[in-house]
């Protein structure tokens, strides 16, 4: 089978993403991010030169987000984010947040900001272990303390959980504690290796399989939480069965601009920001107070060069040699470059353990059922 999905860069994203401020309060283990204990805030020309694109974009589209992202976009404060969020029309803002800072007057400029909320927690005390403040103790008690404000205010929240241990025998209770949380939808990242996080991700396939169909099986006893991975490969099998598979991935790559608090602009993959790499210098294709983001992208859309056109390779190498290609549409550009040191590679630990094992996880549970 040719799939005939991801052919080269679209020049109009359907979302980008803002780093309000480097700085994060927290300082999980598993983080990749370099510069999470300094507080580099955007400026307000910043926000200024992305809505100049964002917003015609905004007007063609049915929908386009504007998704702040930081660091802890919350440490920003509200004055900051009111400023920056001011230039922008027509879009929908979302946040995602480690929900330590939301207090009543945080809900209260949520819902009057009409932000959709994404929230990062790993599951019940032991698993959110990870998560901590400086100094090592557990944030576990302060995210449960902003997850009980935005229920008070009736805020819905969606949930993303990074897995750094899958296995057999943790996705029901896994899944039983979101549950209960009240998330209306919840994603599930298998920790991957990226920036500054090193730590080995090569996990036993058979355990990361395991995972996967029991936490299908979880969701189909009671699928009130829309279970991001889940529906996706679920999705994914059904149109295979009905012969539509090849009409699933996008026609193009979305570019996915990240906008760095300085203005920077990196394609692709967010976790780039902030590393530089002898071959491909800083990851970014230009700076918005340089440059309008939309020449940016349409730019490196239309001549793609440097890392960005050996990610192409890669995704077309991919596309020749992989039978999960239809489903997965090829690696992100990040999962690539920190396990292989480039991006023309194919096979990660991230498309094992998120993309393979997901899938035959799931069709395990189909088959068993
Ligand atoms: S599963 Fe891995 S090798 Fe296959 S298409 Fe995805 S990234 Fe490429």
């Amino acid at each position: 089978m040719t799939w005939s999905g991801m052919r080269g860069i679209a020049v109009v994203p359907s979302y980008v993403i803002m780093q309000p401020t480097t700085l994060c309060n927290l300082d999980c283990a598993y983080c990749y991010l370099p510069f999470r204990a300094v507080d580099r805030r955007m400026p307000l020309a910043v926000a200024e030169a992305v809505a100049a694109s964002v917003n015609p974009w905004a007007a063609q589209a049915r929908r386009f987000s504007v998704v702040w992202h930081g660091g802890e976009p919350t440490s920003a404060g509200r004055a900051h984010l009111d400023q920056l969020m001011a230039p922008f029309t027509g879009v929908e803002h979302h946040i995602q947040t480690n929900a330590t800072l939301l207090d009543d007057a945080w809900c209260g400029w949520l819902a009057g900001h009409r932000v959709k909320v994404g929230v990062s927690v790993d599951g019940p005390e032991a698993l959110t272990g990870q998560r901590v403040i400086r100094g090592g103790r557990p944030a576990y008690s302060r995210i449960m303390r902003g997850i009980a404000a935005l229920r008070r205010h009736g805020i819905p929240f969606a949930a993303l959980c990074v897995v750094s241990d899958p296995r057999p025998g943790l996705a029901a209770d896994l899944y039983a504690f979101f549950l209960e949380l009240g998330c209306y939808a919840l994603g599930i990242n298998v920790e991957e290796r990226e920036g500054v996080n090193r730590r080995d991700t090569g996990f036993d396939g058979d355990a990361v399989q395991a995972f996967w169909a029991e936490l299908t099986g979880a969701w189909r006893a009671d699928p009130r939480i829309e279970l991001r991975e889940i529906e996706w490969a679920l999705r994914y099998a059904g149109a295979a069965l009905a012969g539509t598979d090849d009409e699933l991935l996008p026609r193009q790559v979305d570019p996915i601009p990240a906008i760095g608090e300085d203005g920077r602009v990196v394609l692709l993959s967010p976790e780039l920001a902030g590393f530089a790499d002898p071959r491909y210098g800083d990851f970014s294709s230009g700076n918005v107070l340089d440059r309008p983001l939309d020449e940016i992208v349409a730019s490196a859309a239309r001549a793609p060069t440097g890392w960005i056109a050996e990610y192409l390779t890669g995704l077309e190498a991919c596309r020749a040699s992989c039978p999960y290609f239809g489903f997965c549409g090829g690696a992100h550009a990040a999962n690539r470059y920190f396990e292989h040191g480039r991006f023309d590679g194919t096979q990660t630990d991230h498309c094992r353990n998120s993309k393979i094992r997901l899938l035959e996880g799931v069709l395990e549970y189909a088959r068993e059922h």
